[in-house]
């Protein structure tokens, strides 16, 4: 998967302006690529129309590089249909907290139900494990063996005595934890190679009697394009809150992970990425983002758009300013209008950002205003626009007429390029024009 978007992202890159034609050909690879990481048909075409949608938008063209947009688009929603956000396990308020898991045979239940237990102990938990898969012969003894070496507690049927109810085992392994105080309780349930309805009855009874907090359901993310349809079958069958991931470790490019949050909108909360009990992580959206579209190529790819992006703001900025320039006519009717209100400095407290400005009014003196009117009104209008034509000269027949010292002028014109500054750091700040306060 990952080399072929690659590839297709390095063709974008070269091309300067992204046409309608550009999009579908970048949208008809990744499709392509996503089916051949098993991500179901339905969910690649949800998804393709999506970021197809948003490359064709105005955001996109807006850019300075579309093509880095388009990537920072399908990473966007990627993450988006993983869930977003990283979800944590949900605890009960009163415990024990219950958790059932449920999903095929093999998909990796028991195994990830040691490397809960372990990893709640380092925690500081107190798990029960329960030993609910009655179904195969070696199944009890199988979860006994991953117990021990999780160094966690577990109930299990006496051997001829409720063998064969796995629910009257669930529903007393719970009664046990609650008289023996243990705050967490993972339920193993029995798995059949497909999906089987008695099967499904069975862990939705099970769900019945012991109202799980949560139900986890479990699937090998090497099972390729039949996620779709085994997600489906639980959650129409037993429902579950989350979904584990195992088998991570393996060749699998997370096309499942896609699928199934996809189809069923249920957040994959851990991963399970080896056989050893130490192999269980967190599940990230981004990460897993990332991993399907492998490689630092593509985030780097991604930093760069958003680079060329702050670039392009900037210069939108630089341009408004040029266009928009503050003179020292600007100047003189703030001045004026700072004068007429009494209340500017309160004001200016409360909003965020203005403490420089708010210094500025704190100096303000009355005076001031007269003095610099008077001077600005010496001014030609050329000067007014421009201080860079105030030479020695200049501001000689302006301090005369002005009734003023070059120096006074000097000053005047210092203060006012400081007051242009802070207009382009007011305009780049994105602070709100300030009633009374003129045009920025
Ligand atoms: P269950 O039938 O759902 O309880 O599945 P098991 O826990 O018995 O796991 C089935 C097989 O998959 C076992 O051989 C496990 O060692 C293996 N397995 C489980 N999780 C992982 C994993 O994350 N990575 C790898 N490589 N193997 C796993
Ligand atoms: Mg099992």
């Amino acid at each position: 998967l990952s080399d072929r978007l690659t590839e297709t992202f390095r063709n974008l890159r070269t091309k300067g302006k992204l046409t309608p034609a550009d999009v579908d050909g970048t949208v008809r690879e990744i499709r392509r690529a996503l089916l051949d990481a098993d991500v179901a048909l339905t969910v690649v075409k949800d998804f393709t129309a999506k970021v197809r949608e948003r490359a064709l938008s105005d955001e996109v063209n807006r850019a300075l590089n579309p093509a880095q947009q388009v990537v920072q688009i399908v990473n966007e929603e990627l993450i988006a249909i993983l869930g977003g956000e990283q979800r944590r396990l949900q605890f009960a308020k009163n415990p024990p907290t219950i958790i059932m898991l449920a999903g095929l045979q093999g998909s990796g239940k028991t195994t990830f139900a040691g490397k809960l237990a372990k990893q709640l102990e380092k925690d500081g938990h107190t798990p029960l494990l329960i030993a609910a898969d009655l179904q195969r012969p070696n199944a009890v003894n199988q979860l006994q063996v991953v117990a021990e070496q999780a160094g966690a507690a577990i109930y299990a049927p006496e051997p001829g005595n409720g063998v064969g109810d796995p629910v009257r085992v669930a529903r007393d392994g719970v009664e046990h934890a609650r008289r023996a105080l243990h705050d967490i309780v993972i339920i193993d349930t029995a798995g059949r190679l497909g999906v089987d309805a008695e099967l499904m009855k069975q862990a939705a009874d099970i769900r019945a009697a012991t109202q799980p907090d949560e139900v986890l359901f479990v699937i090998d993310a090497m099972i390729g394009q039949d996620a779709v349809n085994t997600a489906k079958a639980f959650q129409e069958g037993v429902d579950f809150t989350g979904v584990v991931l195992s088998k991570l470790d393996g060749d699998a490019r997370g096309g499942a992970a896609l699928s199934v949050a996809s189809v069923t909108g249920r957040p994959i909360i851990f991963a399970s990425t080896g056989e050893g009990l130490d192999d269980l992580e967190p599940f990230h959206p981004d990460r897993m983002a990332s991993r399907i579209l492998d490689l630092g190529d593509i985030l780097t790819l991604i930093e760069q758009a958003q680079e060329a992006f702050d670039e392009e703001e900037a210069r939108k900025v630089a341009e408004k300013l040029a266009t928009e320039q503050f003179t020292l006519e600007d100047f003189l009717e703030q001045m004026q209008q700072m004068r007429k209100m009494g209340s500017m400095k309160k004001m200016l407290g409360m909003l965020p950002g203005m403490g420089q400005m708010k210094q500025q009014l704190d100096d303000f003196d009355e005076r001031e205003v007269d003095r610099t009117e008077a001077i600005i009104r010496s001014m030609t209008p050329a000067e007014r626009r421009n201080t860079k034509l105030l030479n020695g000269s200049r501001r000689l027949r302006i301090a005369r007429g002005a009734g003023m010292t070059v120096t006074d002028v000097n000053q005047l014109v210092q203060r006012f390029e400081q007051a242009a500054k802070m207009m382009k750091t007011v305009a780049r700040g994105g602070v709100p024009n300030i009633p009374g306060m003129g045009a920025m």
